[in-house]
């Protein structure tokens, strides 16, 4: 689960790493407000989305005085702020952190993240800020320094001052960063981090580390134990279909693909995706409904996946095992009450009440292919939408 720089750099002053002060405003004249309670001449109007890259597409700006910062609010509200992580059409900018402007002496990198390699937490540091770590780690590995952190103890002393002289920090400053880094280790450990990511981390002119900017996300799964950091979801940033999923215990995930899929089990839904790739076409979604999913819950899915206009044909995969053959049939039937179902449909069935699942397809008039098995289904949807495309 992401949250916004604003929310990521509240969450990590709690563990005493020094972040650039600011305000979140939501109108043009809170954000003139908001200069003139910073009290200082430069301000940085930040918008807020789920996706780094802000700067360079226009969504971080400096302001001198209260009507600039009035005005650059203005033009940032509303628009669609596009960066290389949102996606051609871009993402809504809803709210604004108005920053304190700091002088900057030297920006730096340091980020943790899990290395599933390892299967420990990674703190990674580099002394260039601002730039895709991705990119260091192919064409410049050297340039990154990374070093395991025990879960049980954390970040030790030792590792956070050889991070601090890695990025060229001298004496007086590294008596500043290894608290600074402790404090991000230890909130990472803490609040079940999947990333915590501080790009840029700066030296101010001032002589201060400071983190300009915070990416944070947390291990959804793990949000039942963290209240006050699941409240700071916003739904607004994610994908509209995978919330309404996630509404009714649906694990649901958008893809690119044209095949809509409805499967049950992590695992069949895996190989369904699979075998409609060996077939020439590519899935348009991930969707497990589970064992327990009721009649309503798969009405909505097939609601979800109908909803897709990416969608040109649908593979409905069911082993039922707990889950029974039936109950999908009555949700398919459902949803085609209320939507219209104008593209191809192909479903295997297979397993508990299968016989009930299919007499109830076959009576409902609805215009139904059915498959034998896993490979014929695929084979039959692939065909169907490439007939139609
Ligand atoms: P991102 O582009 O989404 O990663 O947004 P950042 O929060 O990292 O800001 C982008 C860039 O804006 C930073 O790398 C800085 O160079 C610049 N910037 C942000 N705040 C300040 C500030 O207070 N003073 C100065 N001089 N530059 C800033
Ligand atoms: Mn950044």
């Amino acid at each position: 689960m992401k949250v916004h720089e604003y929310q990521g750099k509240a969450v990590l002053e709690r563990y005493g790493v020094r972040t650039q002060r600011g305000i979140v405003v939501e109108t043009p004249q809170q954000a003139g407000e908001a200069y003139a309670q910073l009290g200082g001449d430069l301000a940085v109007i930040k918008a807020q989305i789920h996706a780094g890259g802000r700067g360079k597409g226009g969504g971080v700006k400096l302001v001198k005085n209260r009507q600039e910062a009035e005005e650059v609010a203005d033009a940032m509200l509303g628009m669609m702020l596009k960066t290389h992580q949102t996606g051609p059409e871009g993402q809504l900018v809803r709210k604004l952190f108005v920053c304190e402007g700091l002088d900057l002496a030297s920006e730096m990198y340091v980020g943790i993240a899990l290395d599933r390699h390892l299967g420990v937490p990674v703190l990674m540091a580099c002394a260039d800020g601002g730039v895709e770590i991705e990119t260091i780690a192919e064409q410049d590995p050297d340039a990154l320094l990374r070093l395991p952190i025990n879960p049980m103890t954390g970040l030790q002393p030792h590792q956070a001052r050889r991070a601090a002289f890695f990025l060229g920090l001298d004496a007086g400053l590294v008596k500043k960063a290894v608290p600074f880094l402790i404090g991000l280790s230890k909130a990472y450990l803490e609040l079940d981090c999947e990333i915590a990511e501080i790009n840029p981390l700066v030296v101010t002119e001032q002589g201060e580390v400071v983190a300009l900017d915070a990416k944070m996300s947390f291990d959804s799964n793990a949000m039942y134990r963290h209240q006050d950091l699941a409240e700071m979801r916003d739904e607004n940033e994610e994908d509209l279909k995978e919330v309404e999923a996630s509404r009714f215990g649906l694990n649901y995930i958008s893809l690119d693909g044209s095949i809509g899929c409805m499967v049950n089990g992590a695992g069949l839904a895996m190989a369904t995706m699979d075998t409609i790739n060996l077939h020439g076409c590519t899935p348009a979604n991930f969707l497990d409904v589970g064992g327990g999913a009721t009649e309503e819950a798969i009405t909505e899915a097939f609601r979800i996946i109908l909803s897709d206009e990416k969608v040109k044909g649908i593979l409905v995969n069911i082993f039922g095992g707990i889950m029974k053959c039936d109950i999908i049939a009555r949700g398919v039937i459902g949803a085609a009450k209320t939507v219209d179902i104008s593209i191809p449909l192909v479903v295997r069935l297979e397993g508990t009440n299968v016989d009930e699942g299919r007499k109830l397809l076959a009576e409902s008039g609805l215009d139904i292919t059915s498959a034998a098995s896993l490979d014929e289904g695929a084979k039959l949807i692939c065909q169907a939408v490439k007939a139609g495309a």
